[in-house]
């Protein structure tokens, strides 16, 4: 596995690469868990060589957020990323990626996608991200690239930016892997204190019963009033937003019969630590 410091270096170890070769490639932020794994592992078995990115990207982050206490454990990803498959961990320092300074001065607009959910909450986000990735798009120029369905908006509008700037590379989106009792795995999980963790469960235990028994529900309202009427048996839970929308378009579902591709959408803070979760109301799989 080699170990890539710098972008010459990566440029490097992609130019010895023969021709013919399929490049997965897996763009995270580091502190990688058995999530960030499935993606590696899933990249490693459909691609000769997997690149694993581990980037804290700061032009993501708000100015109120944890860059500064996000967790680098980058020898216990590096070690993580190879037992999962990965070829090569690309691993740059900010000040390279950025050469004109902390924020770059060409920035994307997103169209409507970027300002709901998350990017409500998080007023810029998205626009860091898709920076981001399409610099490590141009830098690592993989086949294939791989994001998890837990971002499920990121995923949506980096769909989005690939097709529209005709990026030749094929996304590809993961289920969201989760801890036994049901909780996303997420890098900020390790913020959770003690009395926080089992009031984690909200997210998932919310979705989970929404979608068993949707048909009891009929109406979106009528839904949100059942998520605010568990938010009350949540003392430690303060919920950020819950929306369901058409998972195709993004835009609120009309209704939650299955041609509205309803999908329920969480953010809740625990603390100081923000948590978020979706799942589809009407496919089979749990995600
Ligand atoms: P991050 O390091 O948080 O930026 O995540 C890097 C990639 O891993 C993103 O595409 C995430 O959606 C994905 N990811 C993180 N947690 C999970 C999870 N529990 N299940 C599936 N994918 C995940």
């Amino acid at each position: 596995m080699q170990f890539c410091p710098t972008i010459a270096s990566l440029h490097t170890f992609r130019g010895q690469i023969p021709n013919g070769k399929k490049i997965g490639f897996i763009p995270t932020m580091g502190a990688l868990h058995e999530g960030h794994g499935s993606l590696i592992a899933q990249s490693a078995a459909q691609n000769d060589i997997t690149i694993v990115s581990v980037f804290v990207n700061p032009t993501q982050f708000g100015p109120n957020e944890d860059l500064a206490h996000y967790p680098r454990t980058l020898e216990a990803d590096i070690a993580l990323a190879e037992r999962m498959g990965a070829d090569a961990v690309f691993a740059p320092t900010a000040a390279e990626m950025y050469p004109t300074g902390r924020k770059a001065a060409i920035t994307y607009h997103i169209e409507g996608l970027g300002d709901l959910l998350c990017g409500f909450s998080r007023p810029g986000h998205f626009h860091g991200v898709v920076q981001v990735v399409s610099m490590l798009l141009h830098i690592v120029t993989p086949h294939r690239a791989y994001f998890g369905l837990k971002d499920y908006q990121q995923f949506r509008i980096l769909a989005t930016l690939i097709l529209e700037q005709h990026f030749p590379v094929e996304i590809v989106g993961c289920n969201i892997v989760r801890e036994q009792d049901g909780l996303a795995m997420s890098s900020r999980n390790r913020y959770l204190r003690s009395e926080e963790r089992p009031q984690a469960l909200f997210l998932y235990d919310t979705l989970t019963y929404i979608k068993q028994h949707l048909p009891q529900f009929q109406t979106v309202a009528n839904v949100k009033d059942f998520v605010d009427q568990q938010c009350a048996k949540y003392p430690l839970v303060k919920l950020d937003y819950f929306d369901i929308l058409n998972d195709r378009t993004l835009q609120v579902a009309e209704n939650l019969d299955a041609t509205s591709h309803p999908r329920a959408f969480m953010a809740a803070f625990l603390g100081k630590t923000r948590l978020i979760d979706n799942m589809s109301l009407y496919s089979h799989s749990s995600v």
